[in-house]
C-alpha cells in the first residue's frame, strides 16, 4: 500500500522540482542476496571469525577493511563482545566511521556486544551497555534507508549471532533499525534457507486482512501450512486469505472461552499438530482517559490481552503447541512510549510485553520461544482511519521518514517462528523504523 503522501513526492513534478525522495526499501524476496555488496566484519570479539567464515559459506563476500577509496560496502559487521574497557569504544569509531562511509543505499550496520546482563565486572558491563547509545544514535544519522541495530550475545551464542546477524543483514529487516536484540547460548539445527518453516503449523490470528493476512502469506512462502484465524463477520476475506497461503480458516472469536481449545483441535484434527502461534488479533477503541467508558476499556483489554492469556493455556496444554514451538504476540510501540487517546491500548500491549517476559521463562525448558514484534506506524485499515495531520507525522517521524508495510512486521515474525530463533526469547522487537516515539 502506498500513501498520498509518498504517491505526491515520488511524481514526476516533485522529482523535477527537489523534493527528496523517501528512499524505496531492499524488502526481502526469496532467493534475492542477503546482502547488495560485500560485508565488511571487522574487531576482536568472539563472534568476527565465525561470521566472516558463514557470509563466506553463504556466498557473500566478507572483507577485512573498506578497500580502494570509492568501493562501496553492502554492510558492516562491528565485533566488540570482548571490549572490557570505555577506552576500547574508541575502536567502534576507528573502525566503524569510514565503513558507514563507504556505505551503500540501503546498508546495515550490526555491531555485536556482549548482553551486560550476563556481566559483573562493573567496568565491562559500563562498556557493553555504551554500544547500545552507539547504535541507536548511528541509525539516526544513516540515510538512504540504512540501518543500524545491535545484537547482544551471551558467551558461546555462535548459532544465536548467526541468525540475529542475518536477520538485520537481509531485506527481511528491512524497516527494523535502532533495535537491541539478545541472544542466549541455545543452539539449533540446520534450516532449509528458502523455507525454513517447512513442516510446521502455524496459527494466525486476525488473519483476514492487514497485518494478520500478511503474516499469513510470509509464513506460508516460508513454508508453513497456515491456519487463518478471525471472527466469523470477515469469513469470506478470511476464506480468501485461506485459501491464497492454502492454509486452512478458522472462524474464531478470541475472546472466547473455549478459543484456544478450538485451535488445538483444529490444528491437530487438519494438519497434526501445531508449531507457531502468532497472536496478531487486536483492536482500538480510543478516548481520551478522563472519557473512556466501560465497553471501550474492556473490549481492548479483551481481545488485545485477556485473549491471549486465556488462549496460551490451551495451546501449552498437553496436545497442544510442540516442544521447540513459537508463540509471537503482536504489540505496539503504543505499549512502550503510550500514545494520547489509547490508554487501553497501550495498556494492553504493555501486558502483552509483560506477558512474553514472564511466559517465555516458564516454556524455556521445553524449547519453546516467546516473543513480540512491536510495530510503529504501518500502512494498514487501522492506520488509514487516523486523521490527516496525525497520520503524516506518525508515518514520518522515524529514522527511515515513512510507514512500514505489513510484510516489514511479517518479516520480523516470520525470522522469530524460524527453529534456528532459538536463541531469541523474552523479547520485543520494535518494526518502526526507530520511531521517535518510544525511542
Ligand atoms: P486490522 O484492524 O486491519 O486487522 C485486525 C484483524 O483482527 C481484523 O481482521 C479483525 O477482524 C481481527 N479481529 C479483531 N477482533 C477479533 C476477535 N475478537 N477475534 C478474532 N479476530 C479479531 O489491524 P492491523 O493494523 O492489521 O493490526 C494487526 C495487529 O497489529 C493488531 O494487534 C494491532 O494492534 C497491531 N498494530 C498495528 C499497527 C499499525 O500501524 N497498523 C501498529 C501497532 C500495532
Amino acid at each position: 500500500m502506498t500513501d498520498l503522501f509518498t504517491t505526491i513526492v515520488r511524481s514526476p513534478v516533485a522529482r523535477k522540482v527537489g523534493v527528496p525522495q523517501p528512499t524505496r526499501l531492499r524488502r526481502y524476496e526469496p532467493g534475492m542476496p542477503l546482502c547488495d555488496g560485500p560485508v565488511l566484519v571487522a574487531g576482536h570479539g568472539r563472534f568476527a571469525d565465525g561470521v566472516a567464515s558463514w557470509l563466506g559459506g553463504a556466498g557473500v563476500r566478507a572483507v577485512s577493511a573498506p578497500t580502494e577509496a570509492g568501493d562501496k560496502v553492502g554492510a558492516v559487521v562491528l565485533d566488540l563482545s570482548t571490549a572490557i574497557d570505555p577506552a576500547e569504544l574508541d575502536q567502534l569509531r576507528l573502525l566503524g566511521a569510514p565503513a558507514v562511509k563507504a556505505l551503500k543505499r540501503n546498508g546495515r550496520v550490526v555491531v555485536i556486544g556482549t548482553d551486560p546482563a550476563t556481566l559483573t565486572d562493573v567496568a565491562q558491563v559500563t562498556t557493553q551497555r555504551a554500544l547500545e547509545g552507539a547504535v541507536r544514535s548511528i541509525g539516526k544519522e544513516l540515510r538512504g534507508g540504512a540501518t543500524a541495530n545491535l545484537v547482544l550475545a551471551q558467551e558461546d551464542a555462535q548459532d544465536g549471532v548467526r541468525s540475529a546477524v542475518e536477520f538485520f543483514l537481509s531485506g527481511r529487516s528491512a524497516y527494523v533499525d535502532g533495535q537491541v536484540v539478545r541472544v542466549d547460548a541455545s543452539t539449533t539445527g540446520d534450516a532449509d534457507a528458502l523455507r525454513p518453516l517447512a513442516g510446521k503449523v502455524a496459527v494466525v490470528t486476525g488473519a483476514a486482512r492487514g497485518i494478520g493476512a500478511e503474516i499469513a502469506r510470509v509464513l506460508s512462502r516460508d513454508g508453513a501450512t497456515v491456519v487463518a484465524v478471525d471472527v466469523p463477520a470477515a469469513g469470506d476475506a478470511l476464506a480468501a486469505v485461506a485459501n491464497d497461503v492454502k492454509g486452512t480458516a478458522l472462524q474464531l472469536d478470541v475472546t472466547a472461552d473455549d478459543a484456544g481449545r478450538r485451535i488445538v483441535e483444529h490444528a491437530r484434527s487438519r494438519h497434526g499438530g501445531l508449531d507457531v502461534v502468532v497472536h496478531n488479533a487486536g483492536i482500538t477503541r480510543d478516548k481520551l482517559f478522563v472519557n473512556m467508558d466501560d465497553d471501550r476499556w474492556r473490549s481492548v483489554m479483551d481481545v488485545n490481552l485477556r485473549s491471549v492469556l486465556r488462549m496460551n493455556e490451551a495451546v501449552l496444554g498437553e496436545g497442544g503447541l510442540s516442544d521447540g514451538g513459537r508463540i509471537v504476540c503482536v504489540a505496539s510501540i503504543a505499549g512502550i512510549a503510550g500514545n494520547r487517546g489509547q490508554t487501553n491500548y497501550g495498556a494492553s500491549k504493555a501486558g502483552v510485553i509483560g506477558l512474553v517476559e514472564a511466559l517465555s521463562r516458564q516454556v524455556a525448558d521445553r524449547g519453546i520461544t516467546v516473543n513480540a514484534v512491536a510495530p510503529g506506524f504501518i500502512e494498514t485499515e487501522m492506520t488509514a482511519r487516523i486523521p490527516f495531520a496525525t497520520r503524516e507525522i506518525g508515518r514520518r517521524m522515524n529514522s527511515l521518514q515513512q510507514g512500514g508495510h505489513p510484510k516489514d512486521v511479517a518479516e520480523t515474525i516470520a525470522w522469530l517462528a524460524q527453529p534456528g530463533t532459538g536463541a531469541v526469547t523474552g523479547q520485543v522487537v520494535r518494526v518502526c523504523g526507530q520511531s521517535l516515539l518510544g525511542a
